[in-house]
């Protein structure tokens, strides 16, 4: 038993502090966690889960689009965006009880309020301080604001779940994962959606091939995407906000996303008075075992800054409560592995990948060999819709690993998981070529593909 009041305590209890708090109590340890809003975080709250809602909501357009091609007779569908907006925050509530039970029933000591940290071993929470052996920050991140004139007239991603009134026109800006979901989204649920990005082209990192898909499927889709020109300006006018771009284009919108990077929340929570070491943008610095600088004191998830997905905050919380309080009962202790971690980006289509892109495949591996197929997807042969599937593998020549494995489709975040337990366990494109398929799926392709493709790079 250690003189503090809490052998854990955790600041955050969104993905990261929630499942680091439980597990620790689990374990037998002292833990009480601090949360100034609602419990689950960005994920529950304004990410992962009503985001990924708002996806199925906007799916149903292609359905309803789709179901004369196989003798439906549907009728106008009508869109009720309140109703919609009634019934997601009804689950969201009932999710933060969730999360509350699960808390509360491991015995997690539960601290409603922002966090301070006063310091090394003590956190002020308005009158009161506790005191801990190890402290937990699971702080996340925040939207960065934008930066232009007028900016102030823009939304970011937190506000897009609760809008009022529906936008009719809607300026996304960005190319990562956020602007790209939320053009889709909003495109399906019938808005008319212009997406500006400053470069090249859209998700910057991810294969090239699955980039350029992406943007034309999209682009079929009915989502105006503008690349190379970004905002220059955005003032309001009597009928909506002007939206000003470098190209000199002007465009007339109801409403202005601006989704270009999230930051770490570490305002206000007394970092410098205990002196931890942060790098860019604030982001705190960890070693391996998720230390900062002062040693009772760890950080994980979004506010670390690395890879901000909610399955790694979740992987990073495990090992460090095996870390810290031991391996569950008859299991091995758990390591964070960040290769080979999948990934999936929620556009319509979705899509799914795991590994390297083929240009890092090249730059790391040098000789690789490359797979593709391009198709209609069985559906839509009947359905009417000029959706099209992509599919791609990367292989090491030198082992015959694969190293890369993409998708652009439906489902393609379900498809994609399955391979990944694949790759990690060293799948060879010989095993892949040795696999049966399901048919008829589209999935089968990646088992079925054996005819290299030139470099496209
Ligand atoms: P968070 O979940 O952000 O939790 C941090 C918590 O700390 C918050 O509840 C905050 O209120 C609290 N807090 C902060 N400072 C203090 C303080 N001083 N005192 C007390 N409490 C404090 N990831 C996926 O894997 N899949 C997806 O589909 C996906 N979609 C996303 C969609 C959107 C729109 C966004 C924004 C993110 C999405 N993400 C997705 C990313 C995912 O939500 C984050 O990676 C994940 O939530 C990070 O978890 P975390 O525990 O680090 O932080
Ligand atoms: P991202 O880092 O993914 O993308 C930011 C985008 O904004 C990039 O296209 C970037 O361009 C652009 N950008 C950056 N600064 C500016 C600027 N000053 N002006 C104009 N454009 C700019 O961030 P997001 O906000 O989209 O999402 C944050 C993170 O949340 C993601 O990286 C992901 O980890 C997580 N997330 C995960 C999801 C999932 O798993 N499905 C869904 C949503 C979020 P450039 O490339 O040129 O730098």
């Amino acid at each position: 038993m250690t003189p503090f009041q809490f052998d854990l305590l955790v600041v955050g209890g969104g993905s990261g502090g929630v499942r680091a708090a439980r597990m620790a109590a689990q374990r037998g340890a002292r833990v009480g966690l601090v949360e100034v809003g609602a419990l689950g975080g960005t994920c529950v709250n304004v990410g992962c889960i009503p985001k990924k809602l708002y996806s199925y909501a906007a799916h149903y357009a292609e359905a309803f689009a789709e179901a004369a091609g196989y003798g439906w007779q549907v009728g106008q569908p009508t869109f009720d965006w309140n109703l919609l907006k009634t019934r997601r925050a009804a689950e969201i509530t009932r999710l933060n009880g969730v999360y509350r039970q699960l808390l509360v029933g491991a015995g997690v000591q539960l601290v409603p309020g922002w966090a301070t940290l006063v310091d090394a071993r003590t956190v002020q929470v308005g009158t009161q301080q506790f005191s801990a052996a190890h402290i937990l920050l699971a702080t996340g991140g925040t939207p960065t604001a934008p930066a232009v004139p007028g900016g102030e007239y823009a939304v970011v991603s937190n506000a897009m779940f609760d809008l009022d009134p529906f936008p009719q026109r809607l300026l996304v800006v960005g190319g990562g994962y956020i602007a790209c979901e939320f053009a889709s989204i909003f495109n399906g649920l019938g808005a008319q959606v212009t997406q500006v990005y400053r470069g090249t082209q859209v998700l910057r990192g991810f294969d090239d091939d699955v980039r350029h898909f992406l943007a034309q499927e999209v682009r079929k889709a009915g989502v105006d995407l503008r690349l190379g020109t970004d905002v220059t300006a955005i003032t309001r006018q009597a009928d909506g906000l002007q939206v000003q771009l470098a190209s000199g284009d002007t465009q007339m919108v109801d409403q202005v996303l601006y989704a270009i990077g999230r930051v770490p929340n570490v305002q206000g929570l007394g970092l410098d008075t205990v002196g931890i070491a942060q790098g860019k943008d604030g982001a705190i610095e960890v070693n391996a075992q998720y230390q900062t600088s002062v040693p009772s004191i760890y950080a994980l998830g979004d506010v670390t800054a690395r890879l901000q997905l909610t399955p790694v905050a979740l992987g990073e919380a495990m090992a460090l409560v095996a870390h810290l309080f031991g391996p569950k009962e008859g299991k091995a202790a758990r390591q964070m592995d960040y290769a080979l971690v999948p990934t999936a980006v929620f556009t319509h289509p979705n899509i799914g990948t795991v590994g390297l892109s083929e240009a890092a495949a090249r730059q790391q591996f040098g000789k690789v060999t490359t797979y593709r197929s391009e198709f209609k997807a069985l559906k839509h042969t009947l359905s009417g819709s000029t959706e099209r599937t992509l599919m791609k593998l990367v292989v090491d020549d030198a082992t015959d690993r694969v190293v890369g494995l993409h998708m652009v489709g439906a489902d393609a975040g379900e498809v994609v998981q399955g391979f990944a337990v694949a790759m990690k366990a060293g799948a060879t494109k010989a095993v892949f070529d040795s696999t049966i398929g399901i048919h008829p799926t589209a999935a089968e392709e990646f088992v079925t593909m054996r005819e290299p493709i030139p470099p496209t790079i």
